[in-house]
């Protein structure tokens, strides 16, 4: 353990019992805009390569009204690590991120929340993959517990049995863990389950948090949170990617872009996504509906930006510090209703 404590102020279970809790995730699409990490593999190599890049959208994320500095150790895993050869590089990936987390956090009442999350190993009912799986989960688990964070987060799993996996490795050590499913276009499990029966397996095996995060936007995860909700008693998780999907194109994977023809690929996945980005009256709209229906951990995944997060702390009334800069037409050159705009300005504005 290192001499860096836990936040002091309430644990995750508190802060849920008094009210929703916002966790700013999707460091991965938005670094990669950024330029500091390449589209394709997917792994976090800005961590160790750009650790200022990193640290400066959690401190961006931090101002926008994220309760939580989730570092940045999606893909930083033993398997994306074998896959591009730097398996060397894992153990000072992960607690440098863990650190960057955590020194984010520093001076705030931020929570630090480790990150575990889809192996792409995982095989159905081979009993040598999920040793595999166990193993890398539980490496990682113990960085993330050795640094001092304050939960772990499970996320963009699609087998309940991986998610059990990652539950057991966080639960062997001891911490609360939040346990997201990234749900494809068929809106089960890819073991089978509805989503209603997987949420229920995992509060059965002691997920203190249970819900779901990426592939869907807003408008295709907001109709699968319900009978999730109607299934367990814990409390319940909702991260869409910031993308508008549809029922018919439900994933950001399955969006189509037929007037754009310059693609790289068939689909706009994953990097000509941008005309698809929601605005951040989206996301109060889906903040908003999500809270009614009794959802309580709240977030962005792949495609957010600050805006969208600060959005979705005024939509639940609160003022972070970066409401300071909120929208404020009045003053606008053209579109502003203050006295000190130009009447003949104003008059212009139907013009441009
Ligand atoms: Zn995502």
């Amino acid at each position: 353990m290192t001499d860096a404590a836990v936040s002091s102020g309430p644990g995750l279970l508190e802060r849920l019992a008094a009210g929703p809790v916002i966790c700013a995730e999707g460091y991965l699409f938005e670094i990669e805009r950024r330029g500091y990490l390449s589209a394709g593999a997917y792994v976090p190599e800005a961590v160790l390569d750009h650790p200022e890049v990193v640290a400066q959208l959690h401190r961006d994320f931090l101002y926008a009204g994220s309760d939580v500095m989730l570092a940045f150790t999606y893909y930083a895993h033993r398997e994306k690590l074998r896959v591009i050869g730097k398996e060397d590089t894992l153990e000072e990936m992960n607690r440098t991120a863990l650190r960057l987390a955590r020194e984010a956090a520093a001076g705030s009442d931020a929570l630090v929340a480790g990150n575990v999350s889809n192996s792409n190993i995982y095989v159905e009912g081979d009993a040598e993959s999920a040793r595999e799986v166990r193993a890398m989960f539980d490496e990682q688990v113990e960085w993330a517990v050795d640094e001092g964070v304050d939960y772990i987060v499970a996320e963009t799993i699609s087998f309940v049995g991986e998610a059990l996996l990652a539950l057991e490795a966080i639960k062997a050590a001891d911490q609360t863990a939040v346990i997201n499913l990234a749900v494809h276009r068929d809106p089960h499990t890819r073991d089978g389950l509805s989503l209603a029966e997987a949420a229920k397996r995992l509060e059965d095996a002691g997920a203190d948090v249970v819900g779901l995060n990426c592939a869907r936007g807003p408008a295709s995860m907001l109709p699968l949170l319900g009978p999730i909700r109607e299934a367990v008693s814990c409390h319940v998780a909702a991260l869409p990617v910031a993308y508008r999907t549809t029922a018919d194109q439900p994933t950001f994977q399955s969006l189509e872009d037929p007037d754009c023809a310059c693609l790289p690929r068939e689909k706009p996945f994953p990097t000509a996504l941008d005309p698809f980005t929601v605005n951040r009256y989206e996301i109060e709209e889906f903040t908003k509906e999500a809270q009614a229906l009794g959802v309580n951990y709240l977030g962005v995944c792949c495609g957010t930006s600050p805006h969208h997060i600060r959005s979705m702390a005024e939509a639940l009334g609160r003022r972070p510090p970066g409401s300071k800069y909120s929208p404020d037409m009045s003053t606008h050159a053209f579109y502003g209703t203050s006295d000190k705009v130009p009447s003949v300005y104003k008059d212009f504005a139907k013009n441009l």
